[in-house]
C-alpha cells in the first residue's frame, strides 16, 4: 500500500499533457520521410544493366541493402533484388567484399 500520493510533476511544465494534440513521433535522422524512389519515377521493370541505380541498393560490401534502410516498397524492392542478382552474375556488381577488394569494382558509392 503506496498511500503516498506524490504532487502532479506537470506542474513545472505549462501545457498539460492531455489537451495536446497528437503530435508525430519525433524523426531522428532530421527528415524526410522515405519514399520508393522507382515508384516517383514510375519505373515498372528495373533494368539489370541499370548498375548506376543499382549501387545505391548496395551496401559497401556487396549486400543488398533492406526495404527499412532504401525506403523501397515490397514492389519494387522484389524487382532490385532479382536485377542485383543478374547484374552480379554478369559481374556487373559483386558478390562479396573480397570481390570488391580484388576487382576494386566499388572504388565510391553513388
Ligand atoms: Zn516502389
Amino acid at each position: 500500500m503506496t498511500s503516498e500520493e506524490r504532487p502532479a510533476r506537470e506542474e513545472r511544465s505549462e501545457s498539460p499533457r492531455e489537451d495536446r494534440p497528437q503530435r508525430p513521433p519525433p524523426r531522428r535522422f532530421g527528415g524526410r520521410r522515405k519514399v520508393c524512389r522507382f515508384c516517383v519515377d514510375h519505373v515498372k521493370l528495373i533494368d539489370y544493366k541499370d548498375t548506376g541505380r543499382l549501387r545505391m541498393y548496395v551496401s559497401d560490401r556487396g549486400k543488398i541493402e533492406p526495404r527499412r534502410k532504401t525506403g523501397t516498397c515490397l514492389k519494387h524492392q522484389r524487382l532490385v533484388c532479382t536485377a542485383i542478382k543478374r547484374a552480379r552474375h554478369l559481374a556487373l556488381l559483386p558478390y562479396t567484399l573480397t570481390h570488391i577488394r580484388q576487382t576494386g569494382i566499388f572504388p565510391t558509392r553513388g
